[in-house]
C-alpha cells in the first residue's frame, strides 16, 4: 500500500474512529487520536483475533493434554516464530521471550545483565533522554552493583542539537563499559538514535548493548541484531495490538546465562524442597501464566503491520508530523522541541501562555487527544528547562484531518483560556 493516504484507506479498519463524541458544547465530533506514541489504536482484525480465540480455542499453554490446550499451546509457539522473524531473519523463536511489555522486558535484562556482568568497577552508558523503563532499571542496577552509570547528554537545546553527543559517547563508552542501553527513536522528540553509532562504540569495548524499541517497532524494520544488538524489548500495544504483552528478545547466550527474574510454574526443570532447577529457553523467564489471548493479538497486529509496510507506516506517520509541525509552527507563542529532521512521527511543543496541561484540556473541547506531561522522561524535561509539553504523535490511521483539526483546536485553544 503506498505511504500517501494510508490513514485514510485503512481507517474504517479502526472501530474506535466510529465513535465520534458529543464535547461539552452539544456537537459530535470526529475522534482525532493525536496519542500513538503512548498506545496504538486496535486495528478490527486484532479484536477479531482475539475474540474468535476466545470462543473456540481458549486453553492454557504448556499446561494441558486436551484440545484447547494443545491448539493454544500451537498458537503460543507459533507467535513467537512470527515475532523472531518480524524483528529480522538473524533471529530465531529460542530468543523470543514473551513478557508483559517494554517495562518489564527491559527490567529482566537489566536486572540479568548486573547479576551476570555487572561489579563495582563496571560503568552503565545511557543517554539522559531516556524513558524512565530504560533509565530506572540501570539506575537500580548500578545501585545494587554500586557501579558507575554514565549519562550521555544531547548536543544542545536547538532543533538541529537535539540528538545524543556522539563525542561524549567516544570519551564515555571505555573499556570498563559493560553494557550500553539506549532507544532506537525517543518518545518525548521523536529523535532516532544513532544506531550503527552506538553499536560500534560499544562493540569496540565488548559492551553489551540493549536496545528499548517501543518506539520503533511498529515503523522501523531495521534487523537490530544483524547490526550487533545483544538485547531488544518492545510492547505489543504500541504495534496495533493488545495490552499486556511484550517481548524481550536476547542473544542465544544471554537466553542461556542470564539469571531468571520471576520464580513460579513453567519456569523450572525441577523443585524439592531445598532448591530448584531452572529450565532453558525463554520459558525460563516466562514464570506463571501467560498472556495468552493477548499473544493471539500480536500475531495478528504483526500481520496487520506487515501488510502496510512499515517504511509506508514511517513514511505516512512522519509526512503527517512534518505537515503538523509546519503549520504548528505558524501558531504564535508555540515554541516546538523537536530534531526536525522529516523522520519524526512525534512533535512535542509548548504555548508560551497555556500550561501543556491545560492544553491538552482544551483540545479535548474538540475531541482532539494529545498527551501533556512529563512523558516518563523527567530528566529529558528538566534539560529542556520546562515542566510539561503537549506530545502530537501519528500512527498509520493518522490523515490530513487530523492534522487541519488539531490545528485549528490549537489555535482556538487561545480562545478558550
Ligand atoms: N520505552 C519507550 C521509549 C516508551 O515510549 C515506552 C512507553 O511509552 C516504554 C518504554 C514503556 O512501555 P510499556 O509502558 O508498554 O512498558
Amino acid at each position: 500500500m503506498k505511504a500517501q493516504n494510508l490513514g485514510s484507506k485503512i481507517r474504517h479498519e479502526f472501530p474506535i474512529f466510529k465513535n465520534n463524541e458529543k464535547k461539552g458544547d452539544g456537537q459530535i465530533k470526529p475522534f482525532v487520536y493525536l496519542d500513538t506514541a503512548v498506545t496504538g489504536q486496535k486495528p478490527q482484525s486484532v479484536i477479531q483475533a482475539m475474540t474468535k480465540y476466545m470462543e473456540t480455542d481458549y486453553g492454557s499453554v504448556h499446561r494441558g493434554a486436551y484440545g484447547v490446550s494443545i491448539r493454544s499451546s500451537k498458537m503460543y509457539e507459533d507467535t513467537r516464530e512470527k515475532v523472531a522473524k518480524f524483528i529480522g531473519s538473524s533471529v530465531d523463536a529460542n530468543q523470543v521471550i514473551f513478557t508483559k511489555g517494554t517495562t518489564e522486558s527491559l527490567n529482566i535484562v537489566a536486572h540479568g545483565i548486573s547479576e551476570l556482568f555487572l561489579d563495582d568497577k563496571s560503568r552503565i552508558v545511557i543517554p539522559t533522554i531516556e524513558h524512565h523503563a530504560n533509565l530506572i532499571p540501570w539506575q537500580q542496577a548500578a545501585l545494587r552493583k554500586d557501579c558507575e552509570l554514565a549519562y550521555l547528554s544531547l548536543e544542545g537545546k536547538q532543533s538541529s542539537k537535539l540528538k545524543i553527543n556522539l563525542k561524549e559517547a567516544e570519551q564515555f563508552i571505555t573499556k570498563n563499559t559493560k553494557v550500553v542501553a539506549f532507544a532506537h527513536v525517543g518518545n518525548v522528540i521523536g529523535q532516532i538514535n544513532p544506531v550503527e553509532e552506538l553499536i560500534a562504540l560499544a562493540k569496540k569495548v565488548g559492551a553489551l548493548v540493549v536496545i528499548d524499541c517501543a518506539q520503533s517497532m511498529s515503523s522501523h524494520d531495521e534487523d537490530l541484531f544483524a547490526m550487533g544488538a545483544d538485547a531488544i524489548a518492545f510492547s505489543g500495544h504500541k504495534l496495533y495490538g493488545p495490552t499486556s504483552i511484550g517481548v524481550l528478545a536476547m542473544k542465544k547466550e544471554l537466553v542461556d546465562r542470564l539469571p531468571p527474574y520471576l520464580f513460579g510454574g513453567g519456569m523450572i526443570s525441577d523443585v524439592n524442597l531445598e532448591q530448584s532447577l531452572w529450565t532453558t529457553g525463554p520459558a525460563k523467564f516466562e514464570a506463571g501464566t501467560q498472556p495468552i489471548t493477548e499473544a493471539c493479538g500480536l500475531s495478528a497486529a504483526i500481520d496487520w503491520v506487515e501488510s502496510k509496510g512499515r517504511t509506508n507506516i514511517l513514511n505516512h506517520s512522519s509526512g503527517l508530523a512534518s505537515l503538523f509541525l509546519e503549520k504548528l509552527k505558524n501558531i504564535p507563542d508555540i515554541e516546538v522541541f523537536s530534531p526536525q529532521s522529516g523522520k519524526e512521527t512525534i512533535v512535542s511543543f509548548r504555548h508560551k501562555k497555556i500550561h501543556a496541561h491545560d492544553m491538552a484540556t482544551i483540545l479535548d473541547f474538540d475531541n482532539v487527544a494529545m498527551r501533556a506531561g512529563h512523558h516518563c522522561a523527567w530528566p529529558l524535561i528538566r534539560n529542556l528547562g520546562v515542566d510539561a509539553l503537549v506530545r502530537c504523535s501519528f500512527g498509520a490511521y493518522s490523515d490530513g484531518d487530523d492534522v487541519e483539526i488539531a490545528i485549528e483546536a490549537i489555535k482556538n485553544s487561545v480562545k478558550r483560556v
